[in-house]
């Protein structure tokens, strides 16, 4: 079976689970008297969708970069800080991820952002931004923090020339070398590189030889990750085209234990899946955050009643938000425990779930969550530390598995769809 056929039957399991089997999950255009609920804290994720070039494997709302498109999205941007503050309220805001796309092309854009922001929100949280080795120097780092910025995660991928080639990344080993060493010296709370594994062709040693490399220019965090596949981008066409193999699951395994093992003699301490952090730092991080609110298009929402979703298409998010309507073009209500799980479901790839709360998150269905994670413990994958289970090494790399295909599946059905039309009709996953 290829990856992402048994994807299918893995996430029709999880659904089942927990929603039961006659529920299905489906994502609408919201009802035109709808409105967010009112929202004492949340964090804020902030779109930014341009890149100087598209990289074949990229599964993001993006375009190619163009000065004219700017201003149009910056205003619009600020437009849609405002719809959410005149409805959630004047909502304090625990953390601000900006994300892409290259949100560093666009600088200014994100400072007038952020200034709109803290001007409609209560901001007390880190602001985290993800950037590109190309676009490092030190105009851009004096931006950053001149922003405010605290968290900065640039996008390696590899240190080796072919395989940069290969994922269709457009800059030298050493160029990244030197944007991390830049941002290392420069005062910022946290510096995280994106390393991947499991490309083509790549070796253990490889992986280990990237990873020491990235270590030395100082950074305290490593988040590692594998090459996603989504059927949705040219990638798999693109490998196809080169006659480029996958590493196969058992490639990817011990690629996986030999990052586990090198982090941990190298005093980086796993704090996701995937993320490895050095020292008493701020944790930089994209995603389980309980709640936040999407600005841009294609960002999502995770709200206390259900998930929602902009219009994928830049122009018609920008027509919407200048106007003063919702650019929201799809929302799936929570049913019964559903947010409970969502909950759990972060936690696991926190790789650290807090039993004293569950109840309070799952509810009905905490006795259920609790046997789950019984099994989980029984079968190796999980130790408990106190009121603390831990996902042991196994049980990260096969949770990190589940979880790959359920987002590979759930993704996949949502964006191929919300990215054919701007406004799309219902979707069931
Ligand atoms: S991977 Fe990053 S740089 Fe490449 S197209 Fe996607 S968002 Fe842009």
């Amino acid at each position: 079976m290829t990856g992402h056929s048994i994807s299918r039957p893995i996430t029709e399991a999880v659904r089942r689970y927990l929603v039961g089997p006659d529920q299905r999950w489906v994502f609408e255009p919201p009802p035109p008297d709808w409105t967010p609920p009112r929202i004492a804290r949340t964090s804020l994720y902030l779109h930014v969708p341009f890149c100087r070039n598209v990289c074949p494997y990229c599964p993001y709302t993006k375009v190619p970069y163009e000065e004219t498109l700017i201003d149009p999205y910056t205003r619009a941007a600020r437009a849609e800080v405002d719809w959410w503050a005149d409805r959630i309220g004047p909502t304090e805001i625990t953390s601000v991820y900006i994300g892409g796309g290259t949100p560093t092309l666009a600088m200014d854009s994100v400072a007038s952002v952020l200034e709109r922001i803290r001007e409609r929100f209560r901001l007390t949280g880190d602001i985290n931004i993800e950037t590109n080795p190309a676009d490092v120097n030190p105009v851009i780092v004096q931006q950053l923090h001149d922003a405010g910025i605290a968290c900065v995660s640039l996008g390696v991928q590899s240190f080796q020339t072919e395989k940069l080639a290969l994922i269709g990344r457009r800059y030298e080993p050493v160029t990244a070398e030197r944007a991390l060493e830049l941002l290392a010296r420069s005062g910022f709370a946290s510096v995280n590189a994106d390393i991947m594994f499991a490309l083509p062709g790549q070796s253990t040693h490889d992986v280990i030889a990237d990873l020491t490399r990235a270590m030395r220019t100082g950074v305290n965090q490593i988040t590692t990750y594998p090459l996603f596949t989504f059927p949705y981008t040219t990638v798999g066409e693109y490998l196809r085209l080169k006659a480029v193999r996958m590493p196969n699951l058992h490639t990817r395994r011990a690629h996986y234990r030999a990052i586990s093992r090198w982090c941990a003699e190298h005093n980086f301490e796993r704090v996701s899946v995937w993320g490895f952090k050095r020292g008493d730092v701020p944790r930089y991080s994209s995603v389980t955050r309980d709640s936040y609110i999407g600005i841009g298009p294609g960002a999502g929402s995770h709200l206390p009643d259900g998930f929602v979703l902009n219009s994928f298409d830049l122009n018609s998010w920008t027509r919407a938000a200048l106007a003063g309507h919702t650019a929201i073009a799809l929302r799936m209500p929570f049913a019964g425990e559903m947010a409970g799980w969502w909950w759990l479901y972060w936690r696991l790839y926190d790789t650290h779930i807090p039993l004293d709360d569950l109840d309070a998150a799952l509810g009905q269905d905490a006795p259920k969550a609790r046997r789950w994670l019984k099994t989980l413990e029984w079968t190796g994958l999980a130790v408990r530390h106190g009121k603390t289970l831990e996902l042991t090494e196994p049980g990260a790399f096969w949770l990190h598995l589940a979880q790959n295909h359920f987002a590979l599946n759930y993704v996949n059905t949502l964006w191929t769809q919300a990215r054919r039309a701007p406004w799309p009709q219902a979707v069931n996953i």
